[in-house]
């Protein structure tokens, strides 16, 4: 794997290999690879010519006294393992090239940003979308790869591909989880033994929900009353938000039919987990 820091080393490398005819694939991280980021490398590695992979901790996505310093970072144990992947080029830019003084510009995809998420997270999804974009025009990739882990930031980078009539195909690869379920996360990390054992009820809660639409439930909010009854039985779970929304428009439903996302917030300790599930739902009729 090579490794770039230079942004416009990166565009002349990327560029030389889109000349040749190479298609190119780019995977945005914030680096601290675990199994989640590897699949993602995998789902690129298997269509495109040239995968890059870029792992940047993005300052403009972290709110005041939010985790952005103790955010883990470990550059050689990341190459190593993109290494193992076939990665062929780790681009890792310096955060005052990304944001020189004096940096402006923002790309905001109104009306999905202040829901979810966003909603004790301001600022962090234009961050997102404003990171993604200016990598999308460094790599001028193919194919961009995320993960279903983060749902609303993938709802909200393709609303932003499509309507900035963006050339990139994107893709989404599933949530891949620890054995009892917890989605995999660099901030499973700041979890204690007692944490790290109670986060498993966040996946529970999930299935819990699934079970209760295949038997025939479809009112979201008795859903989630007995999702966020399962998750407070952890003493030490701090529920943010259980949401069933539209999984496009991310906007409450009132009645639980077609493709719905399941999304929750919830604080253990010092780490803030997000977790959701992806269904699609036949209406009670034709079930
Ligand atoms: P991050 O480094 O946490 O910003 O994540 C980089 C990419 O990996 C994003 O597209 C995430 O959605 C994705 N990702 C993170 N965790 C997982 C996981 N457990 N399973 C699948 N994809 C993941």
């Amino acid at each position: 794997v090579q490794l770039i820091r230079d942004i416009e080393e990166m565009k002349n490398v990327a560029a030389s290999s889109r000349g040749e005819g190479k298609s190119i694939g780019l995977v945005p991280t914030m680096g601290d690879f675990h199994p989640g980021h590897l699949s993602l490398f995998r789902l690129s590695r298997e269509r495109v010519q040239v995968l890059v992979v870029s792992v940047f901790v993005n300052p403009t996505q972290f709110g005041p006294g939010e985790d952005y310093e103790a955010y883990p970072r470990d550059l050689d144990a990341d190459a190593r393992m993109a290494q193992g992947e076939g990665v062929d080029l780790l681009f890792h830019p310096d955060v005052d090239r990304m944001y020189p003084d004096g940096y402006a510009t923002y790309v905001q995809v109104a009306g999905l940003e202040d829901l979810l998420c966003g909603l004790s997270r301001p600022g962090h999804f234009r961050g997102v979308a404003t990171v993604c974009l200016k990598l999308f025009h460094i790599v001028k990739p193919h194919l961009v790869v995320f993960g279903q882990k983060d749902g609303q930031q993938a709802v909200i980078v393709r609303k932003m591909i499509d309507e900035l009539n963006l050339d990139v195909e994107m893709m989404i690869g599933p949530t891949v989880r620890e054995p009892d379920g917890l989605a995999m996360s660099s901030r499973n990390r700041y979890l204690d033994e007692e944490e790290r054992r109670e986060a498993s009820v966040l996946y529970a809660a999930l299935r819990h929900a699934e079970v209760l639409i295949e038997s025939g439930e479809r009112n979201p909010e008795a859903v989630a009353g007995r999702m966020r009854a399962l998750i407070e039985r952890a003493p030490r779970a701090r529920l943010e938000y259980v949401s069933l929304v539209d999984a496009r428009t991310l906007k409450n439903v009132d009645v639980l039919m077609g493709d719905v996302l399941i999304a929750l917030s919830c604080w253990f300790g010092k780490a803030r987990l997000i977790d959701n599930l992806l269904l699609n739902i036949p209406s009670n009729e034709t079930a």
